[in-house]
């Protein structure tokens, strides 16, 4: 009975998806600073997306919303691409739409949640943050702090820490918070020395880069030129060109093919202000992006377009709202630390859009952009504030078989904490 209730209530929702809904949605989440005003128009019974040259390529009639939203966060991007380019600007009749309704994949929940596994069926992807196993590879990918004794003049020891290590603690104990409670969790890290290639960076550069940049260039998703400068650039270049942002698309790819109910991506961050980062900062803030800040230059492609379109039609943004929200209240209560308004960083300020929840911004992320699920992506605290920095450097709690700090515990138990009430409440 219960669950023809969730059923009844869920279709209502869907169906009372309206033109107004999205043209809400895409002026809260997507529309970047009015980016993107020649490329979508709204009419009273329809959206149409545009191309650079002015054509319209597509349009999307109040009718056909509920249907697009299921089409755009089920089919894979090929077969998604193939009914953008056929449907086009034509109108699909009742028959139609309910067809392609019917065929559909759409996962059904049969576990029985309980109130010992209130996560029962609930499946949850987690993506600790960056690839470092080691020091020396942090400082390859410029993601760790290392403050010496003698510039800290209120600390003792010197601060080594790097934040793919502090993600990745995160992220274990995470999991077991989780699937105690019944939940289905999927690590696009499983193992801290091996990227999601299931190999280190290194090891990847020396026998899958020409491999990979061959097949690019064959499909045409690489120009020529860009081809010659990439095979031949150094290493550590080549992470930065090439390499970081291919294995996010690769992060979002196996994410998307777990068809998680909620995804959380654990970040820690650092005061802009204080790069480069030699030295202590007085600040600590709490925030979380969600998807969408689309620009016009941005959508010039199908894979994008299709994002955009997955994100307008369906209601991802309004969840990752929903989750982001809480967690970082979440955040800001057990670590006390204030949440971060659009004026405390030069970034939140410049290329985010704020959701009408404090601390929660829109940004064009690589991942929340690609993945489709709810999500939060976390950026629970500053690691080189004056405090932090002495915090996360402890090793002195166990965890779930984990040795770490108390801080990196909150933080795990705040995104728990998060997704419970998200799926509870
Ligand atoms: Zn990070």
């Amino acid at each position: 009975m219960r669950f023809l209730i969730f059923l009844v209530c869920s279709i209502t929702i869907l169906n009372a998806q309206t033109i107004q809904d999205c043209k809400k949605r895409f002026d809260t989440y997507l529309n970047f600073k009015g980016s993107l005003n020649g490329l979508v128009r709204f009419d009273k019974e329809s959206i149409s997306i545009y191309n650079a040259k002015g054509q319209k390529e597509f349009t999307a009639y109040q009718k056909e919303i509920p249907m697009l939203a299921e089409v755009f966060e089920n089919y894979d991007p090929k077969a998604a691409a193939k009914f953008y380019k056929n449907k086009a600007d034509k109108k699909l009749s009742k028959q139609q739409r309910d067809s392609i309704r019917i065929y559909l994949d759409i996962p059904k929940k049969t576990k029985e949640r309980t109130e010992a596994l209130p996560l029962n069926g609930i499946k949850v992807a987690i993506d600790a943050g960056h690839l470092a196993s080691s020091f020396t590879e942090a400082m390859n990918e410029q993601k760790f702090l290392y403050f010496l004794r003698d510039s800290l003049k209120s600390t003792l020891d010197t601060v080594k820490i790097f934040e793919a290590d502090l993600t990745y603690k995160t992220s274990l104990i995470l999991k077991a918070m989780l699937e105690e409670k019944g939940a289905t969790v999927f690590l696009t890290r499983p193992t801290q020395s091996l990227s999601t290639f299931g190999c280190s960076y290194s090891y990847w550069f020396a026998n899958y880069k020409q491999k990979v940049l061959d097949s690019l260039l064959q499909i045409n998703k690489l120009e020529a030129a860009d081809y010659r400068k990439l095979n031949n650039l150094p290493e550590y270049n080549f992470f930065w060109d090439f390499f970081r942002d291919f294995e996010l698309a690769n992060r979002a790819k196996i994410i998307n093919a777990f068809k998680p109910d909620i995804t959380t991506i654990i970040h820690y961050n650092v005061d802009e202000k204080n790069v480069p980062w030699k030295k202590t900062s007085p600040n600590d803030y709490t925030m979380a992006f969600i998807g969408g800040s689309f620009t016009a230059d941005r959508l010039d492609n199908i894979e994008s377009k299709l994002n955009f379109l997955r994100l307008l039609f369906g209601e991802q943004l309004d969840k990752s709202e929903k989750i982001s929200r809480i967690a970082v209240h979440e955040f800001s209560e057990n670590l006390k630390i204030p949440i971060a308004c659009s004026d405390d960083a030069d970034y939140l300020k410049n290329n985010c859009l704020c959701s009408k929840s404090h601390g929660v911004f829109s940004r064009q992320l690589i991942l929340c952009n690609k993945i489709i699920s709810p999500l939060v992506y976390g950026e629970s605290l500053y690691q080189d504030n004056v405090d932090e920095c002495k915090w996360l450097m402890k090793n002195n709690t166990i965890s779930y078989g984990i040795k770490t700090n108390e801080r990196v515990v909150k933080v795990a138990k705040s995104y728990y904490n998060s997704i419970l009430m998200y799926f509870t409440k």
